[in-house]
């Protein structure tokens, strides 16, 4: 435990040394699911409220943005240029951030080939980004939203701006140190309040979540077994986007660190046909979490995620008696883009 503590404050001495913007509310709560840990009959099952991180509904990109924008800020940049979906929490959050901090925020936005409702165009985090003030461009068919965001920035330094681009879901080395926060804040909660860091399980998207955890484990010397459930990617293309994003955020905290590849745990048996496409399991775990938790979930990514962590218990994956933490992730607005899946019956 005291090597613990003693990495622990290294590791935030490590931290401090990078800008950062104060956007997010912190640390976020970590929870026992009582109900839901009965129901289930499996393991203690605790969830790690980061959808409660505030900055406009909540969600894990604040972490991230706290760093990003800290960069941003100390680079002079005036203008911000991001990537996602139509109803991207990780755009709603970036729109959120540029308003508080007096930046212009562009967001170049990727529709799904059918729109499959009128409210997933206008409202959720869709309806927000708009009220935030964003400059909203949608990719037309066969763009890249690489050479939309860099013709975006090329224009702001023509009229004598300076862009900062930031990538899909904020996944990048400055982007990640927001969850190797989050890794730290984990270990002294559960510490704090007598519970064990054994299991984590989370959705994986663009990665950095995933990454920025594994690495503050790493580097703090304990090894949870993080497992990310993936919502956009199979695990051929997902594990090594994360083992990349892990090992260099692990590198950049300190020098000669090297991150063991099979750490980075991705099951991508609840992912659907695609990223965003509704699966009965997550309609499941959606309705379960709310009727049993009062906890809100979202069709995208933690619905998944819950959905990936409800599987593994009835597969007997995990030990009675263990604890597993279920780090939500926010994306609540998502849901209001899709009521048409949770419309019938009960
Ligand atoms: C972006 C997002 C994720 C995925 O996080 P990554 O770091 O992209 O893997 C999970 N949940 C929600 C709600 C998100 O918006």
């Amino acid at each position: 435990m005291t090597a613990v503590r003693s990495a622990a404050r290294a590791l935030r001495g490590v931290l401090a040394r990078s800008p950062r913007a104060d956007l997010a509310l912190l640390p976020t709560p970590l929870q026992a699911l009582e109900r839901l840990s009965s129901h289930l009959g499996g393991p203690r099952i605790l969830v790690k409220r980061d959808d409660c991180t505030g900055l406009a509904g909540g969600g894990n990109k604040a972490r991230k943005l706290e760093f990003l924008l800290g960069d941003a800020l100390e680079r002079g940049a005036d203008t911000v240029i991001t990537t996602g979906a139509l109803q991207s929490n990780h755009a709603r959050q970036t729109a959120a951030a540029c308003a508080k901090l007096g930046l212009k925020c562009v967001l170049v936005l990727v529709a799904p080939a059918q729109i499959p409702t009128p409210a997933y165009r206008d409202s959720g985090n869709a309806l927000m980004s708009r009220l935030l003030g964003a400059e909203r461009v949608e990719l037309k068919p066969g763009e890249s939203a690489q050479s939309v965001m860099d013709q975006a920035a090329r224009e702001v330094r023509r009229r004598g701006g300076t862009p900062y681009v930031i990538p899909r879901g904020g996944s990048c080395l400055k982007g990640d140190l927001g969850y190797v926060e989050c890794a730290l804040e984990l270990a002294e909660q559960t510490l704090a309040q007598g519970e064990r860091l054994e299991h984590v399980v989370l959705t994986t998207g663009s990665g950095g979540t995933q990454a920025g955890l594994l690495a503050g484990f790493h580097l703090l010397g304990i090894q949870p077994r993080v497992t990310g459930i993936a919502v956009s990617a199979r695990c051929a293309e997902q594990v090594p986007r994360v083992v990349d994003l892990a090992a260099k955020t692990a590198q950049h905290l300190q020098a000669g660190a090297s991150l063991p590849p099979e750490q980075v745990v991705v099951v991508d048996d609840y992912l659907g046909a695609h990223y965003g496409a509704p699966t009965p399991e997550m309609v499941e775990a959606v309705k379960l979490a709310a009727r049993l938790e009062g906890l809100m979930l979202d069709p995208v990514y933690t619905g998944k995620a819950m959905a990936g962590l409800i599987g593994l218990v009835r597969q007997g994956r995990f030990k009675q008696g263990e604890t597993v933490i279920f780090l939500h992730t926010g994306g609540l607005p998502g849901l209001f883009a899709r009521p048409d899946l949770f419309g019938g019956g009960d």
